[in-house]
C-alpha cells in the first residue's frame, strides 16, 4: 500500500522539527569541559599550583544568559589582568563559559565531578587556586566550593575574593583548615576589610611602591600571597591600558577615590 501523501508530509514535518530544536539546543549548549582544573595558567603552574577558571567580571551565554562572575568587583574590572592577554584567546574565553555553563546548568554533578576530580591521588598535598578568574557569584555556588573543599582534606585550597561580606557570613564563622582566603582590595566591599586582621591584598603601580608602603611584596608568587605575611602588594601586570588607568595609585587608593566620589 502506498502511503498517503498528506500522512507522509505531516510525518516528515513531526520528524523534523524536533530534530531542529533540538539541533539549536545542542548548539547552544556549551560541551561539559572533561578536565575541571588545569595548569594553564603558566605563572601558577610554575609554582605548581592548578587552577578553577570562570570568565572575569561577567560573560553572555550561548543560550543568551549574561551573568555576572564578579558581583563585588569595583575599580579593578577597569584595569582586570583577566581581561586582556591570552585570556582574551576564543579557546580561552570558550573554556571558562563552559566551566560557568556546568556550574549554572548542573551544579550537583558539576559539584560531584570536582570531588571526584580532586580525589585522584595527584591533588594530595597540592595547592588549588579557587578562580584564576571570576569570585564566588552566589552563596549557593560559594556553599558548594565550601562543602568540596572540607570534603577534600588533604589539598591545599586558597582564593582572592572581593566577596568580604559573604565570606564574613558563610566562611568565616567555620573556616575549613585547609582553606586560606585573601580579601583582594578594589572592590565594592572594600570598607568592610580591616587590614589588621584580614589577609589581604592590594595591587601597586610598581614594585618599588610596595616595598615604600611597608607592605610585604608577593614577589610574584600567589603561595607566598596566600600562605606568607600579611598586607600583600602585588605589582600591576604589564598590560599597558590598565596600568594608564590605575595611574599612580594602588587599587585600594583608587577604590577609595572613587567611593568618595560617588558619596561627595
Ligand atoms: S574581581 Fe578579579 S577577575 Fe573579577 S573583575 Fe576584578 S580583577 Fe577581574
Amino acid at each position: 500500500m502506498s502511503p498517503d501523501p498528506d500522512e507522509a508530509r505531516r510525518g516528515s514535518r513531526a520528524s523534523s522539527i524536533p530534530a531542529a530544536q533540538n539541533a539549536e539546543l545542542h548548539a547552544r549548549t556549551p560541551a561539559r569541559p572533561t578536565r575541571l582544573l588545569t595548569r594553564s595558567n603558566r605563572r601558577l603552574a610554575r609554582e605548581g599550583t592548578w587552577t578553577w577558571t570562570l570568565p572575569a567580571l561577567a560573560a553572555r551565554l550561548p543560550d543568551g544568559r549574561t551573568v555576572t562572575t564578579c558581583p563585588s568587583a569595583g575599580v579593578c574590572a577597569q584595569a582586570c589582568y583577566a581581561r586582556a592577554g591570552a585570556y582574551r584567546f576564543p579557546a580561552v574565553r570558550a573554556a571558562h563559559i563552559r566551566n560557568l555553563a556546568f556550574v549554572l546548568d548542573d551544579p550537583a554533578g558539576w559539584e560531584t565531578a570536582m570531588r571526584n576530580e580532586l580525589r585522584h591521588p595527584r591533588f594530595i598535598g597540592a595547592y588549588v587556586r579557587i578562580h584564576d578568574s571570576g569570585d564566588f557569584f552566589s552563596d549557593d555556588y560559594l556553599a558548594a566550593w565550601l562543602r568540596i573543599v572540607n570534603a577534600i582534606p588533604g589539598t591545599h585550597f586558597y582564593c582572592y575574593t572581593k566577596e568580604v561580606l559573604m565570606f564574613r557570613r558563610h566562611v568565616e564563622p567555620e573556616p575549613p583548615a585547609n582553606l586560606r582566603w585573601i580579601y583582594s582590595l578594589g572592590g565594592r566591599h572594600d570598607q568592610h576589610i580591616d587590614l589588621g586582621l584580614d589577609r589581604t591584598a592590594d595591587v601597586f603601580p610598581t614594585e618599588n611602591a610596595i616595598t615604600d608602603a611597608g607592605w610585604n611584596w608577593d614577589h610574584d608568587s600567589d603561595l607566598r600571597a596566600a600562605y606568607g605575611p600579611t598586607p600583600i602588594g602585588m605589582a600591576a601586570r604589564n598590560i599597558p591600558q590598565a596600568k594608564r588607568r590605575q595611574g599612580n595609585r594602588t587599587f585600594g587608593e583608587w577604590q577609595h577615590e572613587a567611593r568618595q566620589r560617588r558619596s561627595a
